[in-house]
């Protein structure tokens, strides 16, 4: 069964990529379209990298895509330089929209969102950008060898930089395994990584980059708990000593995080850390313990099917 499984699940997975890549090319042109509207200061804020602590405060954060359709509406927190936080909430809450806004993709309609005291809008873009480093939930690879794609987040590395970085994200054995090993082609046109191999390449990435802040959109399709342990691990790799910023889509990604923000229409509904919400029964974040707990049993319950059939 899993001989015949293998190669239709394999074609089934490419075919979704390539529909996502188009919906990622849309979001580019989109992005393209609108960053013309957000430029530097003649005289920016001037940034020493090495002196950022990265704490990171959103003041009030009121945003819409659309003016008739309230996406973020009042959004405030403090991150404490080196802690992480994580945002969870229904698709469609806001929760990329708030790491959008830190990365200033978009300006802020109302309020502020300041890193070490000072308003991003006050900095060179190229200086923030520079301060933050991205895990997104789809890497794009360029058509490339994988050593390329991996000092992508910092050139100027060397390949031993390189290679300490890719063990750290746990892919180093993995890409000892393909023939050309660091020399290996990636992307469309070259050997496939699967979405977690992926997101391992950009966590590699993130390691080299060694940001102040850490972004990281954790990949909401599902993973098997081997696969996803390993995430859990090489996250911690690098949110430490980081402010990190997780959107997490598994509760069980984030019991440890610092803290935890419930994100709702546009409004925090509730934070604390992952004890302090289970305290409360009536919670949003109860509700959704309790369902993944649930769904958890579901698919365990099914994987026991499948290998008895
Ligand atoms: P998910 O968990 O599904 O990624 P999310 O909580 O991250 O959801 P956002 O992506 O922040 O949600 O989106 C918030 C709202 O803004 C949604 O209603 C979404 O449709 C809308 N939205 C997001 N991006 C755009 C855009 N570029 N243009 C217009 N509307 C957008």
């Amino acid at each position: 069964i899993t001989q015949l499984y293998g190669p239709l699940n394999y074609f089934g997975s490419y075919y979704r990529q390539l529909q996502k890549n188009f919906v990622d090319m849309e979001k580019m042109l989109d992005l393209l379209a609108q960053e013309p509207e957000i430029r530097d200061l003649p005289r920016p804020a001037p940034i020493n990298p090495a002196q950022m602590r990265g704490k990171v405060t959103f003041q009030n954060v009121v945003f819409s895509y659309d003016p008739r359709v309230p996406t973020l509406r009042g959004i405030s927190f403090e991150i404490p330089a080196g802690k992480t936080v994580a945002l969870v909430g229904s698709s469609g809450s806001g929760k990329s929209t708030i790491l959008r806004l830190l990365f200033r993709f978009y300006d802020v309609q109302g309020g502020r969102i300041l890193i070490d005291g000072v308003d991003i809008r006050y900095m060179a873009q190229s200086d923030l950008r520079g301060l933050i480093g991205v895990v997104p939930q789809d890497t794009v690879l360029f058509n490339d060898s994988i050593r390329y794609n991996i000092r992508y987040g910092r050139v100027t590395s060397s390949d031993q930089e390189v290679e300490e970085a890719a063990r750290a994200a746990q892919i180093h054995d993995r890409i000892m395994g393909f023939p050309d090993k660091y020399e290996t082609k990636v992307g469309e046109r070259g050997t496939r990584l699967s979405g977690g191999e992926k997101q391992r390449v950009a966590i590699a990435r993130t390691v080299l980059k060694n940001p102040v802040i850490a972004m990281y959109d954790e990949a909401s399709s599902a993973l098997d708990t081997a696969t996803e342990r390993m995430l859990q691990r090489e996250l911690r790799s690098i949110s430490k000593n980081k402010t990190t910023l997780i959107i997490a889509h598994r509760l069980s990604t984030i019991i440890h995080a610092d803290m935890i923000l419930v994100v709702h229409h546009g409004e925090i509904v509730e934070r604390g850390s992952h004890e302090e919400l289970l305290r409360n029964p009536q919670g949003v974040y109860h509700d959704m313990w309790e369902k993944q707990l649930r769904d958890n049993e579901i698919d365990l319950e099914r994987a026991s099917e499948m290998s008895s059939s």
